[in-house]
Order: structure tokens, then C-alpha cells, then sequence
């Protein structure tokens, strides 16, 4: 173990470390006790951040970005350095088992080089245009001052999806993190001052959703926001910023499942499941709560899925013989209870699970036994909204049709995954399955950094983390004509 020094955290605005008054307690998920204070900012520190981020960001748009890139390199190699203290931080803060910590780490080191990379990329294009003597192409710029608002279930890895694209691209960024993991935030604005980043590139301000992230999405100085996390709090978002003509891009909520046709290789199946129902203790946007299976080998997957459940364990993620971690807070262990008690008046049979755990040293965590449900016809409510926690339901189908239109009947797209050796069922899933990422003999969960991560329906609009795709959502387009013929061509006119 690493020994963790946990500073007093205040907000970083152009380069300084600045005290706030007001604060409330971090709470270690997994023992209840209190880590440290964050601060509870106020509307003044957020136009105080964006003010310092759009002096800031007129500067760093004529930095070459192949020069921006190289403070994202000695962003990834510091990453690097601090990982296993990172990841214990992470750990601490959020719940999540080390080793899924140290994975989430991980990620914001390749978002690191990644987009480091794209300094000596970020590709516009060039094309005829239709007079002589005439050149035309089109380039990226950037968009100006990017307000980036954060969950607390990837509390460093979503953090660097939207900021190092934003940074790369030539923007400034104001970042409001979750409340709940705010020490992530602190510790990655800390790597980024020693990396050097130029004052007020990127400013973090904690506090509430209410009156900071709230003060960031009325700000008129803020060009984009890039919003991750429930579907109340984002549409409210999109309608505020839809009022402002701003730009929005929205990653929300999911209700991810995990098909197990036939042929399908059942024990394979079952840890795809484990692993994708039951990691951060089921706190994952693209987390499997559905688990679609063919009624030829629904008894079968059952049996196996509850033996390895049994072998779960559960308590404090910095044992590294732990599986499951805690839920977040009380607020979220009450709703998962609320949806275990909807599910049984709805009929669904409960095989496993489906109570607080409060013996021993998980009395004073917040856990939840990881919870079977089977039975489930797919109109139930457990069906059909996200639960946010380690329930997974069972609902039986008796074709791939019927588990094609059983995966799509939800309102939300983000992710799914088939397990079957039949390569037609394979290429036929992958263009029927109508979610933003599909996964074959995998579960629902594992997206990497350089392809686009996002949904379609209710979880998103149309945007994406991640991946190429992300510069589209801190780019503007700018289409540029030069003529060198010496006389005036006028476009559609003077075409021979
Ligand atoms: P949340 O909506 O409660 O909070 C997310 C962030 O928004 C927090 O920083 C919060 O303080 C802030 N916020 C709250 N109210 C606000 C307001 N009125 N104005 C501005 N900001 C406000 O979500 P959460 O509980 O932190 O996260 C869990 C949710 O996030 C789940 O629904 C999960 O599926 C989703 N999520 C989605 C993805 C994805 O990429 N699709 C990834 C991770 C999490």
C-alpha cells in the first residue's frame, strides 16, 4: 500500500490554489469515513475561471499544436508515475476495486498519448475547388472556452476523454467534477500544473450541480459544454443550452444488455456477465442489467451464473482479493433497494441477492449483495430503467429475433454484446443491435480509448467521447478559399 496523503482541496483558477469558505465531507464509500472537505463554490468562482480561461485561450490557440501536444505527453508520463497512488486515491473516493481503478487509470494515460498524438494530426482536408486558379480546404479551429461537467463513476477517465481533446484542439476548459470525487480532480489539475501547463488552459471548480455546474451552463462566456452523466440532469442541460444556441454534447444513461443465444459458450457468457453486471458494482454507464437469453439454455446459464456469484467477494476495493466494492452513497443504495422491491411487486423471480449487506465490516460501507432476477418479461420496469447498481434480470426469448427487438425495446442505445460461434447471428447483431457500441463474445463493457464511446436514443445526442469523434465536439469547422488567379471568379457563375 501506498501511504495516501490527502490535501486540502481547493479550487485551481488561472495557475492558483484558491480556498473556498463554504465546504461539505467526502465520504469513503466503502467505511463511511470521511476523507476530506470539498469546497461548495459559488456562481463569482465560476466567472472568475471562465474569465481566466478565455484570456487564457486566445494565447494557447497560437501555440502550435504540435506544441500543445508535448504537455500532454509529460501529462501521460506523470500519469504513469503516480498510477498505483492514483489508483488507490480512485479507489478510496469512488469504491471500485483497485484493480478497476488502476484500469481506469490507465485510460487517462492512453487519452494522454492519444491525443498527443492528434497535435501533429487534428487533419482538415484539402479539395478541387470548381474555378481556376483557386485553392480551397477546411480546418479544424478551436471553439473557445469548453465547461466540461463530470460524474462521479469514472471520476479521472471521463475527466480526460473531454479535456485533453478540448486541450489539443486549442481550447481553455473549465471543469466542474463530481462532489462526490472530487480528489481525482485535484490530483489530475496538480499533474497538469507540474506538467506546465500555461495558466488558466485549464481551471477546476468544485461544487454542486445546482449553483457550479448550473452557473458554467448559463455562462455566456462558455462556447460548449460536455456533459456525462443521468438523463434528468442532462436534459435540463440541453434545454438551457438549446435556449443559448450552444453547442452540447451529452453522454447519459444506459440499459445495457448481454445476449446468450444457444450455441452460445456458456461459461464464457457467464464471466462476460460477471464481469460487465458486477464491476463498480454495477455503477457503469454501459454496465449489462439485462441479460437476453435463448430459453434452450436459460436453465443452464442460470445455474452457472449463480456458482460463480457465490464466489463474489464483497468489502473494501483496496483488498486486492475483493470483487465488488460499495455503492456510492446512501442515496444510491436506497434507489438500487427501491428497484429490488419493484421488481418482486412486478412479478420477477429473485435468485440471488437483493438486500443491504450490513454484517461485519460491511457495516459501515454502503453494499448491496450482487442481485439475480429472473423471469423478466421485458415491459417491467427493472427492464426497462437504469438501476445503477449490481441487479441483473433475466428475461428468457425464444429466437434472435425476439432478442434483437427484446435489446432495442429500451429508450436508451449506449451498449450491447451477443455471445454466440454463429458468424451469420455475428454480422446480423452487429447491424441490428441499435446501441452506440456492440460487443461479440464480450461483455458489455471494455470500450477503449480510440474508437468513438457514446449512444444512441436516450443516452446521448449524437455526440461522442472519445476517439477521433471527440474533436468534433471541441472543433469548429472553418472552410478557407484562396484565389490566385489575380482577377475576381465568382463561384457558380463564372464555371466553364
Ligand atoms: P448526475 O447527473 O447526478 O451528475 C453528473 C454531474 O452533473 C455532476 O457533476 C453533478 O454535480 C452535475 N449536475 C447535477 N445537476 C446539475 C445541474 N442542474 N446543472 C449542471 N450540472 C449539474 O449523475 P451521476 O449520478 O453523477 O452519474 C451517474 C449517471 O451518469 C448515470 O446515469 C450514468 O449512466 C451516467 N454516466 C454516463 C456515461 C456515458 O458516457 N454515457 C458515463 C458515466 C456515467
Amino acid at each position: 500500500m501506498v501511504k495516501l496523503e490527502i490535501e486540502k482541496l481547493r479550487n485551481y483558477i488561472n495557475g492558483e490554489w484558491k480556498e473556498v469558505a463554504r465546504t461539505t465531507a467526502v465520504v469513503n464509500p466503502a467505511t463511511g469515513e470521511e476523507l476530506v472537505q470539498v469546497p461548495l463554490s459559488s456562481k463569482e468562482h465560476v466567472e472568475e475561471a471562465v474569465s481566466a480561461a478565455k484570456k487564457a485561450q486566445k494565447e494557447w490557440a497560437l501555440v502550435p499544436a504540435p506544441m500543445r501536444a508535448e504537455f500532454l505527453y509529460r501529462v501521460g508520463y506523470l500519469m504513469k508515475e503516480k498510477k498505483e497512488y492514483l489508483a488507490q486515491l480512485l479507489t478510496s473516493e469512488n469504491g471500485k476495486v483497485i484493480e478497476e481503478a488502476r484500469g481506469e487509470v490507465q485510460e487517462g494515460i492512453d487519452m494522454a498519448y492519444y491525443m498527443a498524438g492528434e497535435g501533429r494530426r487534428l487533419f482538415g482536408q484539402t479539395t478541387p475547388a470548381e474555378l481556376k486558379d483557386k485553392f480551397a480546404m477546411s480546418q479544424r479551429v478551436p471553439v473557445g472556452v469548453v465547461g466540461i461537467i463530470t460524474p462521479w463513476n469514472f471520476p479521472i477517465a471521463i475527466a480526460t476523454w473531454k479535456s485533453f481533446p478540448a486541450i489539443i484542439a486549442g481550447n481553455a476548459v473549465v471543469w466542474k467534477p463530481a462532489t462526490e470525487t472530487p480528489i481525482m480532480a485535484f490530483e489530475l489539475a496538480k499533474i497538469l500544473e507540474e506538467a506546465g501547463l500555461p495558466k488558466g488552459v485549464v481551471n477546476v471548480v468544485f461544487g454542486s450541480g445546482n449553483e457550479v455546474g448550473n452557473a458554467l451552463v448559463h455562462d455566456e462566456n462558455v462556447q460548449v459544454i460536455s456533459f456525462t452523466g443521468s438523463n434528468d440532469t442532462g436534459r435540463g442541460i440541453a434545454a438551457a443550452c438549446g435556449r443559448q444556441l450552444k453547442k452540447v454534447s451529452l453522454e447519459m444513461g444506459g440499459k445495457n444488455a448481454v445476449i446468450v443465444m444457444d450455441d452460445a459458450d456458456i461459461d464464457l457468457a457467464v464471466e462476460g456477465i460477471l464481469w460487465s453486471a458486477f464491476g463498480t458494482s454495477g455503477q457503469r454507464c454501459t454496465a449489462c442489467s439485462r441479460v437476453i437469453v435463448h430459453e434452450a439454455v436459460k436453465s443452464t446459464l442460470e445455474a452457472h451464473l449463480l456458482a460463480r456469484m457465490e464466489q463474489l467477494t464483497i468489502g473494501n476495493g483496496l483488498d486486492e482479493s475483493i470483487k465488488v466494492g460499495p455503492i456510492i452513497n446512501k442515496e444510491g443504495l436506497q434507489k438500487i433497494k427501491e428497484y429490488v422491491s419493484i421488481g418482486k411487486e412486478e412479478g420477477a423471480r429473485l435468485l440471488a441477492g437483493g438486500m443491504v449487506l450490513t454484517e461485519g465490516d460491511q457495516r459501515s460501507g454502503n453494499y448491496f449483495a450482487p442481485t439475480l432476477f429472473t423471469d423478466v418479461s421485458s415491459t417491467m420496469r427493472i427492464a426497462q430503467e437504469e438501476i445503477f447498481g449490481p441487479v441483473v434480470s433475466l428475461i428468457p426469448v425464444k429466437s434472435f429475433e425476439e432478442a434483437i427487438e427484446v435489446n432495442n425495446s429500451v429508450s436508451f442505445g449506449l451498449s450491447s454484446s451477443i455471445f454466440t460461434n454463429d458468424v451469420n447471428q455475428v454480422f446480423r447483431a452487429q447491424r441490428d443491435l441499435d446501441t452506440g457500441i456492440v460487443y461479440v463474445n464480450a461483455g458489455t463493457t471494455g470500450a477503449e480509448i480510440h474508437l468513438p464511446f457514446g449512444g444512441t436514443k436516450g443516452t446521448g445526442n449524437g455526440h461522442r467521447d472519445s476517439g477521433i469523434q471527440a474533436l468534433d465536439v471541441f472543433t469548429e469547422w472553418k472552410a478557407i478559399y484562396v484565389d490566385y488567379s489575380g482577377k475576381l471568379q465568382r463561384a457558380q457563375i463564372d464555371v466553364e
